[in-house]
């Protein structure tokens, strides 16, 4: 996964960004991947990256990424106001092609 551009952010700063085309399967696979599920799990967490499910645990527990709302992956501590669409969880698997500064584990 590789740094694609940067952006400002509301305190002038300069950060590098992901765009979604870096991070983001298709569609398709995403929505393919979301119908795979133990059963009772339908409402469960996905991950925000490739769709799959994670058990509540797993969800609250797993690394989080940072999205603006243009869907760019942005460090952990970018401040950007109104840009920010909040911190999501993703699987271990999504977790380990993000570079280091883009993801916090918690509690970590
Ligand atoms: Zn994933």
């Amino acid at each position: 996964m590789n740094i694609t551009h940067t952006i400002t952010t509301s305190n002038g700063e300069t950060v590098p960004a992901i765009s979604q085309s870096e991070w983001l399967l298709s569609i398709e696979q995403k929505e393919a991947n979301s119908r795979i599920y133990r059963a009772g799990a339908h409402r469960n967490p996905e991950c925000k990256m490739c769709g799959r499910k994670m058990s509540e645990k797993a969800s609250a527990n797993a690394t989080r990424v940072h999205m603006t709302v243009n869907l760019d992956l942005v460090p952990m501590t970018a401040s950007i106001g109104s840009e920010s669409q909040g911190y999501f969880p993703v699987g271990s698997e999504c977790a380990k092609k993000v570079p280091a500064g883009f993801k916090k584990k918690l509690g970590a």
